[in-house]
């Protein structure tokens, strides 16, 4: 049993409770993973055997989709990457669990292969005997075991729980919030664009300055603790708390795109203090009493269930630990139609200060500290905007007017948003009790 195993049997537990009964384990001779004593039923597969199975709990496939030819130096083989997923489905019980482990690290363009791949598997649907079916996408997380002994940050398990899905709306242009943010607000031109804007590796205002004034709020870090950081977009917060303050950091994000561009980061620069999981922070089980500190710049604003998030908070965070969130929130102006119309077509769930302090509270935080810090928000836009008109020329360098516009446009109407007492950036930082 290695280490590897038992990382990918505490994320199937963690996505798929119930009992595993029946186990399929398609591999190559070369495959490390075996379960023995982990699994009792694993049994080895080839991958076309797959489609003579039935009543299966949990399919494993180790290393089969390059040494299969279902990616290919091309990219994704589509035809037969469609075969064995629906061959998947037809062998697995609903709620029995795919995992797919492939090492990217001899991949062309692990950039495009990481996105693609869990684009591919998180959206992929299909009519079985009666019934809609597709996969529930838990995670697509770095293997430890290759980050630690090999340098490797490439190696990634996915973890898809087959579900029963109502079909989409004819003219739903996206299938889940996943696919949502990877093509709305944070496609690969849209992340360049705004990290040119915020700054190295940072997609949240001020960039590296503001992120170390933020990170500074927590009031000083043990040396070598572990933080969690949630919607940790293309890294730079996570790297910076383990470049600058020396902490273990894990960071979580569901958008493919970003959290891509962290990951290929990361393998660049080996920093072992630092790993990666593309998952919902809200449904992801980040396991009790674990992290120190917990932080999070500017993402909250987009989930939905913020109680949900904040038990799941909670219930990870250690006793005595400290989190700190800023967010994206709202004022207390009547909302002009150019806010209600940004905020709709973000999905935004922007809570007053009072309303993030009652959550809290009612989830048992305590010295629970709420900030507005829009006056701060208000001269970082103000000095990035300015910084766009003065630098158009290296902007224009890499990106289109079309870009240009919509950031200079976006800056400005953000500006007027604030000034409604619509637009509100806040901070808030409370502690589990010890
Ligand atoms: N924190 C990063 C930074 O400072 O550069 C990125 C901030 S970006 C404005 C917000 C991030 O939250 C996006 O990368 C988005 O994909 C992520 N996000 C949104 N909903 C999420 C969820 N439910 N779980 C994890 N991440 C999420």
């Amino acid at each position: 049993m290695s280490a590897t195993e038992r990382q990918i049997v505490r994320l199937v537990r963690a996505a798929a409770p119930g009992e595993i009964k029946q186990t399929a384990l398609l591999s190559r001779s070369t495959s490390s993973l075996q379960f023995t004593g982990l699994l009792s039923t694993s049994k080895h597969f080839e991958v076309a055997s797959l489609e003579s199975l039935v009543g299966i709990d949990l399919i494993v496939a180790d290393k089969i989709l390059v040494a299969d030819g279902l990616i290919t130096k091309e990219g994704l083989h589509g035809a037969t990457l469609d075969a064995f997923l629906l061959s998947a489905l037809s062998a697995l019980n609903t709620g029995g669990v795919l995992v797919v482990r492939e090492d990217l690290s001899s991949d062309a363009s692990p950039r495009v292969t990481l996105p693609s791949l869990t684009d591919y598997v998180d959206v992929f649907r299909r009519d079985i005997a009666g019934k809609y079916v597709g996969f529930d996408f838990y995670c697509a997380e770095q293997v430890d075991s290759s980050i630690y002994l090999n340098g490797n940050y490439l190696d990634f398990v996915w973890i898809l729980r087959k579900k029963e899905f109502t079909p989409p709306a004819a003219d739903a242009a996206t299938v889940t919030f996943r696919d949502f943010l990877d093509k709305t607000q944070y496609t690969n031109t849209g992340i360049g664009a705004y990290e040119w804007m915020f700054g190295k590796d940072f997609i949240s205002p001020g960039g590296y300055d503001e992120n170390i004034r933020v990170l500074e709020q927590f009031g000083g870090f043990k040396y070598g603790a572990k933080m969690l950081d949630i919607g940790s977009g293309i890294g730079g917060g996570v790297r910076q708390a383990a470049a600058v303050y020396g902490l273990q950091v894990t960071g979580v994000d569901l958008s493919a795109n970003m959290l891509t561009e962290a990951i290929v980061r990361v393998h660049d620069e080996k920093d072992s203090r630092v790993n990666y999981s593309i998952c919902d922070a809200v449904t992801y089980d980040f396991g009790e009493n674990v992290y120190d500190y917990i932080f999070s710049r500017d993402c909250i604003q987009h989930i939905t269930d913020q109680d949900a998030l904040f038990k799941n908070i909670y219930k990870s965070l250690k006793p005595g630990g400290v989190i700190l969130i800023t967010m994206y929130g709202k004022g207390k102006g009547a909302w002009t139609e150019a806010f209600k119309k940004y905020n709709d077509q973000r999905f935004y769930h922007l809570q007053t200060l009072d309303e993030v302090k009652e959550r809290a509270i009612k989830h048992g935080f305590e010295a629970v500290h709420v900030e507005n810090m829009t006056e701060r928000f208000r001269e970082i836009l103000t000095h990035e905007r300015a910084h766009l008109e003065k630098e158009k020329v290296d902007f224009f360098k890499h990106y289109t007017q079309a870009e240009f516009d919509s950031l200079y446009n976006g800056w400005s109407a953000k500006l007027k948003y604030i000034e409604a007492d619509n637009h509100n950036w806040n901070l808030f930082r409370a502690r589990k009790p010890a």
